[in-house]
């Protein structure tokens, strides 16, 4: 049997980065940069004050000190955002905001915390001051921002590749881009199948479930940066599924849950096999070891269209273990990812998994910080039902086949920032 390594090898050999798009940053988050982002301009792009002060020549407060004030007199007021109108000569200063353009003949910035501006005013001097007392003594280029300094023109800013976090964009737009290359998002069709299936909201009724990967996949989906679109359940019939699957084939690729196992209504591999290929059947690893994958073929104007399909267990826990292993790093993939690997981290095991299986068994886990150390709890309430380690899960936790975990044993988490 394929191992999970393997399988998803596989899955990612088939799946291709979609194409490139240009559009507002503001609906990029989340998206990966196509394109080398240099700066268009050096910022600032003249000298400013760093605080809210004096612009003085530091000439003239040379010896200034707590009892040896220089006076000066005040000209202008200059406020961020307006040039100012008058130079800075011998006697005078003018008084600046943070972010302002320093006028030209002053060399430096007193901070008002070094004159005798009152202390904890809110908003404007209401004395209106004509003249300032300035305490101290600096030097040529104190407190102000030089042309340049965060970022000179023509720098390389941000690579290919890179994801567009807040960060991201808030160094994006700081030098005045609205617009960037990325790689599109997958549209992703979601279907489940099974006749059992009933929608949530209606009462549960003897042999019927409520579906609950159609909702569960779809937030998966989004969570990742997909699109999913959502086709519904299908029915344990030939047709039924076939006329779905039909319905979803404009999307990137395709989610199906259930009816991937040995069961006679279980029809997505059959469905695939005659209208493509399929690549994987079972993987050895559990639960969600019923897992298919491969690709449907549409024909078009005599040219073929190839539509990756990921059939995922029935069982929640199954499907989302498959989802989060196999179609996590195949979107990433898609949404040009550079690393599509998921982040892991060590632990201290607090309780054991004694139980050796033949396959690759998945732990819901809940990782907490304990005294500045990762430790990983595996029985989450399960004596109460399986359902109950998935309600109290913040991570998964991947045992390898024939392995087993001791208490204080060190393992390797897959924390989930769902
Ligand atoms: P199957 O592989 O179709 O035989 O499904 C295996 C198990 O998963 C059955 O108990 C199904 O009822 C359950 N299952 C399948 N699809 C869903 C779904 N969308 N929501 C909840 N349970 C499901
Ligand atoms: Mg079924």
């Amino acid at each position: 049997m394929t191992t999970y390594q393997e399988a998803l090898k596989i899955v990612l050999e088939h799946i291709n980065t979609l194409e490139i798009e240009e559009k507002p940053l503001g609906e990029c988050l989340g998206q990966v940069l196509a394109e080398d982002i240099y700066s268009d301009y050096s910022l600032p792009l003249m000298d400013t004050s760093g605080p809210d002060g004096y612009a003085v020549r530091s000439a003239d407060i040379n010896g200034a000190g707590k009892n040896t004030p220089a006076v000066l007199d005040i000209i202008e007021i200059v406020r961020a955002g307006v040039m100012p109108k008058n130079k800075v000569t011998a006697g005078t200063v003018i008084r600046i905001m943070t972010g302002s353009i320093v006028p030209e003949g002053a060399d430096c910035v007193v901070r008002f915390e070094d004159t005798d501006e009152p202390a904890n005013k809110s908003g404007p001097n209401i004395n209106n001051p004509t003249k300032v007392k300035i305490y101290v003594d600096q030097k040529s280029g104190t407190n102000v921002n030089k042309a340049g300094k965060n970022i000179k023109k023509g720098t390389l800013v941000l690579t290919k590749g890179c994801v567009i976090g807040p960060a991201q964009f808030s160094v994006l737009t700081t030098i005045g881009k609205n617009v960037v290359k990325v790689y599109r998002r997958p549209v992703i069709a979601v279907i489940s199948t099974g006749d059992e299936l009933i929608e949530p909201g209606q009462p549960l009724t003897p042999g019927k479930a409520y579906d609950c990967n159609t909702g569960t996949v779809k937030a998966l989906v989004s969570h990742y940066g997909g699109i999913p679109k959502i086709y519904g359940i299908a029915r344990d019939t030939k047709e039924s599924l076939l006329a779905t699957i039909r319905k979803g084939l404009s999307a990137d690729a395709i989610i199906t849950s259930g009816g991937v196992s040995k069961g006679d209504y279980d029809l997505v591999r059959l469905i695939l096999e005659e209208a493509g290929k399929v690549f994987l059947a079972r993987i050895n690893m559990g639960p969600g070891a019923s897992f298919a994958f491969g690709e449907y073929h549409v024909q078009s104007k005599g040219k073929t269209r190839i539509v990756p399909v990921f059939g995922l267990s029935g069982p929640p826990a199954g499907c989302m273990i498959n989802f989060e292993t196999m179609v996590r790093p195949a979107l990433l993939k898609m949404l040009g990812f550079p690393n599509t690997d998921h982040l892991l981290i060590e632990a201290i095991a607090e309780d054991a998994m004694p139980e050796k299986r033949q396959m690759a068994f998945v732990c819901w886990t809940e990782l907490r910080l304990v005294n500045n150390q990762y430790r990983v709890r595996f029985n989450l309430n399960s004596e109460k039902g399986p359902l109950f380690s998935l309600a109290n899960t913040n991570s998964m936790t991947i045992v390898p086949i024939d392995g087993e975990v001791k208490a204080g044993d060190k393992v390797q988490v897959m924390p989930l920032n769902w």
